[in-house]
């Protein structure tokens, strides 16, 4: 179908990358109909927000809340999730019963944090962090306890344990990694980040796995794969998250680990779908032809407004979606920037002190190009860089596009949908759920 012709678009997932997209297709003039389908209930808010200011209660969820120019445009079916996908049919299945058909779909469902295998059966007191309403919990908990175990110190996990710290509460975070956030700013910058938070009370201990949990009334106890034990009151897992793309299975996607993007972010094998944000995993050409995810807030604000444009531009006229990505933490006041692919290759200081998260640190591939850099506190020299790296590594074109290939074969041809969600009906109906008033 010619993108011209679109008259229904759907969205699934109401998160940033989504309403960026809605926003997106009305900017273009798109004026068709545009349906939101969200799992969650509450309207799309700043979610790096959560670690950052709502879990210290320096903000409210409502300053938390997205602003977006949608003039009344769109309908949201919040509360519903998605679970299907008919693609022969174009049609979403819905677990209320439900299916939205479409003309052209959108997919930004976003994440799921990962659950930590017998964590759920020792207590309820242990939880994970993705949501609005985890954050709330987590704080309520927090401010009733005195100790709070963090299992993984990534960027949630230590933007969690610095503002749980900061709150009063005792925190101990267990990483497997030589350091926290060793995977996102390297070994250097983590080191020093691992210092900051023990200076400020943090009990970090890095190397180290949990293997069992151990209930006692009142209390929660790890233990560690080397026998040590942990106790405290409540413990947040935070040791990342999955693409939730599990109701893109049957559906002709390749939906592992994220779904599988060509080049202008159209979903392999389905033409009038197109893939957004951190469930969405696309071959940056920028940097190569591999496909891979970003789980970053600017990089899942732009691709939401390019899958937009390419959704109505078309496979053969899209252009390939192809930015300098960049993400950036903020713990103890402490900003870092993370630019372009920074572990690609070995970091090495290019400028300031970044042992005293004073500085900055690049990387360069096998060819010698600027690929990646991180950079503490230096505003300024994170936006040079970000622009060297965006020099060395030069945008795409439409050519590029079309000769990419994907990497595995995939079924072209959509599977029927998945058993057990028929009857279902359309959007348009809506369901009763008490005999009408006479
Ligand atoms: C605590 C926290 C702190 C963060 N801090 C930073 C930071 O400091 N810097 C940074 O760059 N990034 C940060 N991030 C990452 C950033 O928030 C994400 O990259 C961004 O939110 C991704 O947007 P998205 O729209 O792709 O996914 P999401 O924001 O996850 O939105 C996806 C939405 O889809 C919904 N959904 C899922 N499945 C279905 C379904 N089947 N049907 C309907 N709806 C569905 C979900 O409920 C969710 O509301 C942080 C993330 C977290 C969790």
């Amino acid at each position: 179908m010619s993108a011209h012709r679109l008259r229904l678009i759907v969205i699934v997932g109401g998160g940033v990358a989504g309403l960026r997209a809605a926003e997106r297709l009305i900017e273009r003039g798109y004026d068709g109909r545009i349906e939101i389908v969200a799992a969650e209930p509450h309207a799309p808010y700043r979610r790096p927000g959560l670690t950052e200011g709502l879990l210290n209660g320096h903000v409210s969820p409502a300053a938390l809340r997205l602003r977006a120019r949608l003039e009344g445009r769109v309908r949201w079916h919040h509360g519903v999730a998605a679970v299907g996908l008919d693609a022969r049919a174009r049609r979403v299945l819905l677990d209320d019963g439900r299916y939205g058909p479409y003309e052209g779909l959108i997919v930004a469902t976003g994440m799921t944090p990962r659950a930590l295998p017998g964590a759920r059966r020792a207590t309820d007191r242990v939880q994970t962090l993705r949501t609005v309403d985890d954050a709330l919990r987590l704080r309520t908990t927090a401010r009733r306890v005195r100790s709070v175990l963090v299992v993984g110190g990534g960027l949630v996990g230590a933007e969690a344990a610095a503002a749980l710290r900061a709150g009063g509460t005792a925190v101990t975070v267990v990483d497997i990694a030589p350091t926290l956030l060793h995977d996102a700013v390297g070994p250097r910058l983590g080191v020093a980040l691992t210092e900051l938070h023990r200076r400020r009370g943090v009990h970090v201990v890095t190397g180290a796995t949990v293997q069992a949990w151990d209930h006692a009334p009142g209390e929660i106890r790890a233990v560690l794969r080397d026998g040590r034990e942990i106790g405290a009151d409540a413990a947040l897992v935070a040791i990342g998250a999955h693409p939730d793309v599990g109701w893109l299975q049957d559906s002709g996607a390749n939906a592992i680990d994220g779904v599988l993007c060509g080049p202008t972010t159209h979903v392999v094998g389905l033409d009038d779908v197109v893939a957004c944000g951190d469930c969405a995993r696309w071959p940056n050409l920028r940097f190569d032809t591999v496909p891979q995810r970003v789980e970053q807030w600017a990089t899942a604000v732009a691709m939401g407004r390019h899958a937009a444009d390419a959704l109505l531009d078309g496979p053969r006229d899209a252009r390939p979606f192809a930015p300098v990505p960049w993400g950036w933490t903020e713990q103890w006041g402490v900003r870092i920037h993370m630019l372009g692919r920074p572990l690609a290759g070995s970091l090495g200081a290019v400028d300031g002190d970044p042992d005293r998260l004073r500085g900055a640190l690049a990387t360069q591939d096998g060819d010698g190009r600027l690929v990646g850099a991180v950079v503490a506190e230096r505003p300024a020299v994170s936006v040079a860089l970000h622009r060297a790296i965006g020099a060395a590594c030069p945008k795409p074109d439409l050519t590029d596009a079309a000769a990419w290939r994907p990497p595995a074969p995939v079924s072209a041809a959509p599977a029927p949908a998945p058993r057990g969600h028929e009857p279902h009906r359309p959007f348009v109906e809506r369901r009763r759920t008490a005999p009408a008033a006479a």
